[in-house]
């Protein structure tokens, strides 16, 4: 039986029907049909725009996805995460289903919605809540961040002493109080994925297509297509890393370690959905995507999403994603490896060699 079938009873999935009949909303799409332009036309999001930033707008939105799906989802492009995320899927929807398609099926379940930073607090046509596009984010420099950790002021750290609005372009949710790395793990509750229909009941991706704009339009770099593609990959990548998160993240040792792991969970889930995310833009040997998303957009973001420029060799990414998941199905990280992986990535001049050793590390202590 197909996903689609299976799901049928629930609306959100009915992705094309709904744009005729709801007007001014903002329903979800999926990265696998957005190329319907009914779909594009009728989120409210982009008829905010003037006529011909909403034609410019149409256009991209419908490249980036097809860009997305067709291209790096379908192209099996991270393939290198099939066996981490099948092996560890229930049994029970292992049945119906091809091993090589199980990321493409992932990726394409969860909701995406095209909102603007007007709407925080409103509803979408399925009653989820759009989050407000304004967080808290850490400003501490690389050094800052490197000394607190050295001198143990982990607490300064994590609480983020030194806080600034950030504007959002997108974001990863599961559920309203699903448990973020960078919360700590208070609401960790038991809420892994138990099925493809789960992805789409619990999971949303929201995509601040004004904020996109916005920015590609100040600097004219990235374009809009490209950043957008960037983000989209970005959160769909939290998702992917996200599906096996059972309970709770946390590190083994002595002491009261909950400030050490918050940061290590923040820096981690960061810098490996930036890091696949650009991986992913090399990989469609797009030029122009990646180097505007490097040269003009990485550089201004913070440390933690910077660090995702450090897994340069592939075969560190994929240790170190890999490492990271299981790490989010409930295995115990020891105090010493989080500390040294944090103090290595915000030196100077971070070493691969070392980064390398410190995932090899981790992947001994997680089967
Ligand atoms: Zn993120």
């Amino acid at each position: 039986m197909s996903f689609t079938n299976k799901i049928k009873k629930k609306g959100p999935v009915d992705i094309v029907k709904p744009a005729d009949e709801v007007f001014d909303n903002v329903y979800p799409t999926r990265i696998s049909n957005i190329s319907y332009e009914s779909v594009i036309e009728s989120q409210k999001a982009v008829k905010e725009f003037e006529d011909k930033d909403r034609d410019i707008l149409i256009k991209n939105l419908k490249s980036a996805y097809e860009e997305v799906f067709i291209k790096i989802i379908e192209g099996c492009m991270l393939s290198d995460y099939i066996d981490t995320i099948y092996n560890n899927l229930p049994e029970k929807i292992k049945e119906d289903f091809d091993e090589s398609k199980c990321i493409s099926q992932l990726l394409n379940s969860v909701n995406i919605y095209l909102v603007s930073s007007k709407m925080g607090g409103d509803k979408t046509s399925d009653e989820r809540e759009i989050p407000s596009d304004t967080v808290e984010s850490i400003v501490l420099s690389k050094k800052e961040l490197h000394d607190n950790i050295a001198n143990k002021k982990f607490e300064e750290a994590n609480k983020r002493g030194k806080l600034n609005n950030a504007v959002r372009l997108g974001c990863y949710i599961r559920d309203t109080k699903r448990y973020f790395a960078s919360e700590g793990f208070i609401q960790a509750k038991a809420s892994s994925i138990h099925s493809f229909e789960d992805v789409s009941e619990h999971c949303s991706i929201f995509l601040w297509v004004d904020n996109i704009y916005d920015i590609s339009k100040k600097n004219d770099n990235p374009s809009f297509e490209a950043l957008f593609t960037f983000v989209l990959l970005h959160e769909l990548m939290h998702l992917m890393m996200d599906v096996f998160d059972e309970t709770k993240f946390g590190i083994n040792g002595a002491g009261n370690l909950k400030d050490l792991g918050q940061l290590y969970g923040y820096f981690r889930e960061e810098s490996l959905a930036n890091a696949l995310a650009l991986y992913l833009c090399d990989a469609t040997r797009n030029d122009a995507l990646v180097y505007s998303i490097l040269d003009y957009f990485v550089e201004g973001q913070t440390t933690p999403y910077q660090t995702g420029l450090l897994y340069i060799e592939k075969d560190l990414l994929k240790k170190a994603v890999t490492n990271w998941m299981k790490c989010k199905k409930g295995k115990y990280l020891t105090k010493q490896l989080a500390k040294e992986w944090l103090l290595e990535v915000t030196t100077e001049s971070p070493r691969q060699s070392e980064l390398t050793r410190i995932e090899d590390a981790i992947a001994t202590l997680v089967p």
